[in-house]
């Protein structure tokens, strides 16, 4: 009696955790939620993949209900008003639940499929839970699909269910409970089964379940309320400020455009002044209708909407107003208290947009990148955090479909790297003019709806490139290299030159223009035709190591090894200002750092500015 006391006390004071469904296509996301709601909007939609998002309200005595069937349930205090989970399909709602580079989504569910293990979208949500440092569990769902299985009734949970299989099925459910532990730990996590899980802070709960069956279903729910009161209770204090954050933009019939907003704190009412960004800048409008789904029922459930005065955190909501046709999803929406004071308005247009210049300073300065596109900000923002992590340079960015103008824009690398004539794009529709100018243009289009898909795309096309650009240079490039002859074997003195030398520093390399100073000119004794080492024939010999080198000069000037030059020359590579450029831009990676400081060196002796 005295902690439901202090539940209800302290229920004012927090709101509801939201909470994000992440993980691999197919792996019962949809189905999880359903089995939750007990509703069935996954069939109706086509092939059932989920292609919408929405967010859905569990009153908490529908939560309690459910995880106080566990022990470890019947000690929490259900002191949060509900549990707010957000469906996801494709990252987008996770990516788009952001507030300046921070998550607005407070726990995440990764569903992994029990027989598949980690798969590539799994990934990808981990990599993206890890760069909002967003905790989470993790379902390891489909438990029923293991051979021989006893499906238990009524949403078992699922140690008791476990305890009902035969051994044979409870070895190969440890089996695989073990082996996604050991590919999880491989990319740096440590998991237990939550059971087993001592320390959540440093140890990541993995809980099985069946979404056919329900079994799991009151230990997930437990799960999701004990993690807010261990990790997150102060992140769930009720605050006045209102933090809201736009999902996404849909256009509905008798509504015109509106937003679906989460809102994560404060409150919202009708009639309210907004500032949300737009394609072309900050859009302010009116609130003219606050929306939500009835309860346990999805907004994309077809069916009435309930309008309300004003809305307290945390709920999904969404907001009728003129003039959003232009805003975009995945930034934050603020509210104007008095629109006459310029001041103020200034102010909110600045907070509004600076989610987008933070974006804007990703773009590289020199104008040399390439171009990405993604269907909201939020997608565009993880696109790019994934390429910089990656070192791949942006040249410029955009929202929504891949236009005729997106592609002449990134045409215009095609002169100055080719390689980055190219655009990224994620999550959005190519139009056909746009296709048709990129292929007669050869601007490279790569589209995919995963993010790391396309980053591989793009990847093997740079090494493409990179191969070809190297085969055309092959000749004129010049690695550094100083090298000693060895007079004791000097194996022939002239057309051609073949001498043992030790590599005294750098590398070298079938093609080298080679050079002895020659008092204070630099004499040119012919190019390395070929290198020769214990008997094998090979392109490069580096720094320390001693071969035979044969040496071929092209005039008919005949260099003599003994009259024009002997052992006491050093044999030296002829640098030149344009050989350096290549090997930069084309053979960085073969040269290491002593190999640059030779190229330094070299640069000074041969006055190359
Ligand atoms: P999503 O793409 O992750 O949203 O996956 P869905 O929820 O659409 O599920 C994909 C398929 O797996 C559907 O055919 C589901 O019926 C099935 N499925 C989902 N969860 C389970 C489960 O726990 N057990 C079994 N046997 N099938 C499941």
């Amino acid at each position: 009696a005295r902690e439901s006391a202090l539940a209800a006390r302290t229920r004012d004071h927090l709101r509801s955790p939201i909470i994000c469904i992440l993980g691999h296509v197919d792996t019962g996301k949809t189905k999880i939620l359903d089995r939750i709601r007990r509703t069935n909007v996954q069939d109706a939609e086509a092939g059932g993949i989920t292609q919408q998002i929405g967010a859905t309200y569990f009153p908490i005595e529908a939560v309690k209900k459910e995880a106080t069937k566990i022990e470890e349930g019947k000690k929490l205090l259900y002191n949060v008003p509900s549990l707010l989970i957000i469906d996801t399909p494709g990252h987008e709602s996770f990516t788009n639940l952001r507030s300046r580079g921070s998550s607005l989504c407070d726990i995440a569910i990764l569903v992994v499929d029990i027989m598949h293990g980690l798969e590539p979208q799994t990934r990808e949500s981990i990599d993206l839970l890890k760069m909002r440092k967003t905790p989470f569990i993790v379902a390891l769902n489909k438990i029923d699909r293991m051979y021989d299985w006893k499906a238990q009734p009524h949403n078992c949970p699922t140690r008791a269910s476990l305890e009902k299989q035969p051994s044979h099925v409870r070895e190969e459910f440890f089996r695989r409970v073990k082996e996604t532990k050991l590919q999880l730990a491989e990319i740096g996590f440590n998991t237990e089964l939550y059971w087993e899980n001592k320390d959540v802070r440093k140890t990541v709960s993995l809980v099985p379940t069946s979404a056919i069956t329900g079994e799991g279903m009151p230990d997930l729910l437990m799960l999701l309320m004990a993690l807010p009161q261990r990790l997150l209770t102060e992140r769930l204090m009720f605050t006045d400020v209102l933090e809201a954050t736009v999902l996404e933009v849909k256009v509905i019939e008798g509504l015109g455009t509106t937003i679906d907003i989460v809102l994560t704190g404060g409150t919202i009412h009708e009639g309210d002044t907004i500032m949300v960004v737009g394609l072309d800048g900050p859009i302010v409008t009116t609130i003219r209708a606050l929306l939500t789904p009835h309860p346990m029922k999805e907004m994309r459930v077809k069916g009435q909407y309930l309008h309300h005065k004003q809305i307290k955190a945390a709920q999904g909501i969404k907001i009728s107003a003129d003039g959003l046709e232009k805003a975009v999803a995945g930034t934050q929406l603020m509210v104007v208290e008095d629109a006459n004071d310029e001041e103020e308005m200034e102010y909110v247009r600045e907070e509004v947009m600076k989610d987008f210049q933070t974006i804007l300073t990703s773009v590289d300065r020199s104008g040399l990148g390439v171009y990405v596109q993604a269907s909201t900000l939020g997608s565009l923002e993880a696109l790019l955090e994934y390429l910089r992590s990656e070192k791949i340079p942006v040249a410029g960015i955009n929202i929504g479909p891949v236009h005729k103008r997106d592609v002449t824009k990134a045409s215009t690398m095609l002169e100055r790297r080719k390689e980055y004539a190219t655009i990224l794009a994620f999550d959005v529709p190519v139009e056909k003019e746009a296709r048709e100018l990129a292929e007669s243009e050869g601007v490279q289009i790569f589209t995919a709806d995963i993010i790391y898909h396309l980053f591989d795309q793009f990847t093997a096309y740079m090494e493409r490139v990179k191969k070809q650009r190297r085969e055309a240079v092959n000749d004129e490039v010049v690695f550094p290299v100083i090298a000693k002859i060895l007079p004791q074997h000097v194996y022939n003195k002239k057309d051609p030159i073949v001498v043992g030398v030790d590599v005294l520093e750098g590398i070298l390399r079938v093609g080298t223009p080679l050079v002895v100073r020659h008092g204070s000119e630099w004499l040119d004794i012919g190019r390395v035709a070929s290198i020769e080492a214990n008997k094998k024939q090979v392109v490069i010999a580096k720094k320390g190591e001693s071969v035979a080198v044969k040496i071929q000069h092209k005039s008919t000037e005949h260099i003599m090894y003994g009259r024009h030059f002997d052992f006491n020359n050093q044999l030296v590579s002829k640098m030149s200002r344009s050989a350096i450029d290549l090997l930069k831009e084309s053979f960085k990676e073969d040269l290491e750092t002593e190999d640059w400081r030779l190229v330094v060196k070299l640069k000074t002796m041969f006055n190359i500015m």
